[in-house]
């Protein structure tokens, strides 16, 4: 069903008009767009962004909707490098009077238990959950879902630190930083013993990191059905 309902979503292309664009840390950009009315996606959900205020070769690019749909406002993340693709300088040059053409929303990277959740994000791979935690916010929390984020970053770079604390006081989302991979074992090994069969592992970033932690949580007998995977082409 999901998946026909992916295929519906990417014909329904809408125009986004840009608002506004800044640096969230080094070589990190957030762009964010006006929500009409009719746009509306679950959080963790990603979009088809197309350039159309310049003529470029490669003019698409999947890209996760990195802001909650109660936000009100659309907004993407993306790394940056010092020298990037024609479709990131693009990005770069947009102005007030430019738009972007969003097909979908697409994917199924969104919760749907009420089961203890572990989100376990690998750099750039923290998008998806911005998202999701700014909706439990905006939700009010009130079911006190058992949330834990676990947000890997071997630069100790981690974009949207102030708010994703800020979320972590006032609901019962949990937050933990780590910048080794033998750490973040541990911290899944805590998970697993104490949620057994329960527990649900959503995993993104990188395809490197999102395989190794799956490859590491299968190894401890995670059920695949109890893992979903958000994988970064690109990086
Ligand atoms: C579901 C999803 C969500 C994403 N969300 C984000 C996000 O929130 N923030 C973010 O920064 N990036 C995200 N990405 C990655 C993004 O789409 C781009 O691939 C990435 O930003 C690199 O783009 P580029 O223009 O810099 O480089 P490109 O010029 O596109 O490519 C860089 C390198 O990656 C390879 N490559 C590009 N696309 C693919 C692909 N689909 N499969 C295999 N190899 C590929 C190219 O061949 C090249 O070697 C997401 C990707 C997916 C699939």
């Amino acid at each position: 069903m999901a998946f026909f309902q992916d295929i519906f979503s990417i014909f329904q292309k809408k125009d986004l008009p840009f608002i506004e664009s800044f640096q969230e840390a080094e070589g990190v950009y957030t762009f964010r767009f006006e929500k009409s009315e009719d746009v509306t996606w679950k959080a963790g959900q990603h979009g088809l962004f197309t350039i159309t205020h310049q003529k470029i070769k490669n003019h698409t690019r999947p890209f996760t909707i990195a802001s909650a749909p109660e936000e009100n406002v659309i907004q993407i993340t993306m790394k940056i490098s010092d020298n990037p693709s024609e479709f990131k300088k693009a990005m770069l040059s947009l102005t007030k009077v430019d738009t972007i053409k969003m097909a979908g929303p697409i994917g199924s990277f969104y919760l749907k238990e009420d089961s203890p959740t572990m989100l376990i994000a690998g750099g750039i791979g923290i998008t998806p959950f911005r998202s999701i935690i700014q909706q439990i916010e905006a939700e009010g929390n009130s079911n006190n879902k058992q949330i834990q984020l676990m947000y890997l970053d071997s630069n100790k770079s981690y974009i949207f630190q102030d708010e994703l604390d800020q979320i972590a006081k006032e609901t019962s989302v949990n937050v933990t930083y780590l910048h080794e991979r033998d750490h973040l074992n541990k911290e899944l090994d805590k998970c697993i013993s104490s949620y057994s069969n329960d527990g649900h592992f959503f995993v993104a970033g990188p395809k490197s990191m999102v395989d190794a932690t799956t490859t590491y949580l299968q190894t401890q007998k995670v059920p695949k059905r109890n893992i979903k995977k958000d994988v970064m082409f690109g990086y």
